[in-house]
């Protein structure tokens, strides 16, 4: 036996590379990291390839030569599809992915700390609650309250929205009763939480929006007046600070005002724009969004922290203890007793990557300074390109109030133009836009948020929408002639 136990052993030691080992492995790892970044300035936003050697790639008994697996993630993974890492990401939300971030993430990984649970990864946790201390009063909230570090955005609102279920009493017997209000331009993974959180069956008002696609509050009033009167249960009311198609933000303060009125939780979601509370000139749009219940607010966003970060803070920390606590709900108590709430109390997971970590250290190591010129100087890249895209022709959506704007070329039919401006856009790939729908109708939408995007990304992506612009122009008139 004692022969087998020392046979496995030694079969097993690949595992536990010896310092040459991992000097070979992270030097080959640091000089790919620097020849990247090096290059990123001129690596294109959106690239279309195959992935040959990855597809044939199979994992076996034997082990390979890391040099191999390099070679794909340098060849095929990281040049595929869009490029998050870019300033040349202007689609959807970008947001760079700061490197300070990357070192934590592996400090976290090779030291491997528990955060889920105090008594097992007690500086961890100190560590996770203080960050969520400093998210807290960032956003204004009151010292009851609390929050948890998830992996994005949706499993973040997932979080708060039970919270606010279980603050309810929302079960079997009175979901079909109880009523959610929220806009079209909410976000989907509010539905998907819904749904998933057994709120399925609530009914879902839609309030509807002003010209600058935020909540008609007057609308919302009525809403809850006529729900109330009809015996239905006003729930949950969802705004959002930084709306993903438009930037816009929802008039937080009197949605407040409602939701005080008539007793309904009031969920802010502002994954996207939260973090440009941070600058002051801005400090006031977000007025009333320490009023609100919970809210999800995404540093893999508006922080520029690589993928996988994203956070619920709840006005009344308890409410996650009520929901998560797998003790009794008198934890609290005996937790501050303890001195620290557990992350495993306060959400889904119980077992917990050490993802704080990855916020804490670029905090401390960068200072908040540089987040918040960052924030203002996308703030004013945006409304830069807003200023020129309209000098060139564009059609463009009111001022923006964030780090979004959208825009059309006036075409005799600017659907169709404007899709195959975008389908040019892609197959150019140089600086990537998306496009969306508003109102039924296709426009583009360049979003400012990647902490690599300057004014020499915002002119080529300037500069492109020109000229795909003056090419599809001239396509169209060739047409016609040659119809004619
Ligand atoms: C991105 C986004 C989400 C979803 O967050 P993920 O981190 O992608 O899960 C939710 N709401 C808004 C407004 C967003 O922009």
């Amino acid at each position: 036996m004692l022969e087998k136990i020392a046979a496995l052993e030694q079969l097993a030691r690949p595992l536990e590379p010896n310092r040459a080992g991992r000097d070979e492995i992270l030097g080959a790892s640091v000089a790919y990291v620097h020849e990247f970044l090096e290059s990123l300035p001129e690596q294109s936003g959106y690239a279309q390839i195959e992935c040959p050697e990855l597809r044939a790639l199979a994992v076996g008994e034997a082990g390979k030569p890391f040099g191999q697996m390099l070679d794909i993630l340098a060849s095929e993974v990281n040049r595929a599809g869009i490029n998050p890492a870019s300033g040349r990401h202007l689609g959807y939300i970008p947001n760079g992915g700061i490197w300070s971030a990357s070192v934590a993430d592996m400090l976290a990984a090779a030291t491997n700390r528990n955060a889920g649970v105090f008594f097992s990864g007690q500086g961890a946790v100190v560590l996770e609650n203080q960050v969520i201390k400093w998210l807290c009063e960032v956003f204004g909230y009151p010292d009851s309250a609390h929050g948890t570090l998830l992996s994005g955005g949706s499993v973040a609102t997932l979080t708060a929205l039970v919270a606010a279920r279980d603050a309810h009493k929302i079960g079997s017997e009175n979901v079909r009763r109880s009523v959610v209000y929220g806009t079209g331009q909410a976000h989907h993974c509010i539905q998907k939480a819904l749904h998933i959180a057994g709120l399925g069956e609530a009914i879902f008002r839609e309030i509807s929006v002003d010209e600058r696609f935020r909540m008609d509050v007057a609308w919302l009033e009525t809403a809850l007046l006529a729900d109330k009167a009809a015996g239905l249960q006003p729930f949950l009311v969802v705004g959002t600070a930084g709306i993903t198609n438009t930037g816009a933000i929802d008039p937080l303060d009197s949605i407040a005002d409602l939701c005080h009125e008539h007793g309904a939780w009031f969920h802010v979601d502002a994954a996207y724009g939260g973090f440009f509370v941070l600058v002051e000139s801005l400090r006031e749009k977000f007025q009333g969004i320490e009023r609100s219940d919970s809210l999800v607010v995404d540093p893999h966003k508006g922080l520029f922290l690589p993928y996988g970060l994203g956070v619920a803070l709840v006005r009344e920390g308890q409410r996650l203890v009520d929901s998560f606590g797998h003790q009794s709900s008198s934890y609290l108590v005996d937790a501050q007793g303890f001195g620290e709430l557990s992350p495993s109390d306060c959400g889904p997971e119980l077992t917990r990557h050490f993802r704080g970590l990855r916020l804490w250290l670029p905090l401390h190591l960068h200072g908040v300074a540089p987040f918040r010129a960052c924030l203002e100087e996308k703030i004013w890249l945006c409304r830069y390109f807003h200023e020129r895209i309209q000098a060139l022709g564009f059609e463009v959506g009111p001022e923006p109030e964030l780090s979004v704007t959208f825009y059309r070329w006036p075409a005799a039919d600017p659907d169709a133009f404007n899709l195959c401006l975008v389908e040019s856009l892609h197959r150019d790939g140089r600086v990537f836009f998306a496009s969306t729908r508003l109102n039924g109708a296709v426009w583009l939408r360049c979003a400012v948020l990647s902490f690599r995007t300057h004014l020499r990304e915002i002119e080529l992506g300037l500069a492109m929408l020109t000229e795909h612009v003056a090419r599809l122009e001239n396509t169209a008139e060739n047409r016609e002639k040659n119809l004619a």
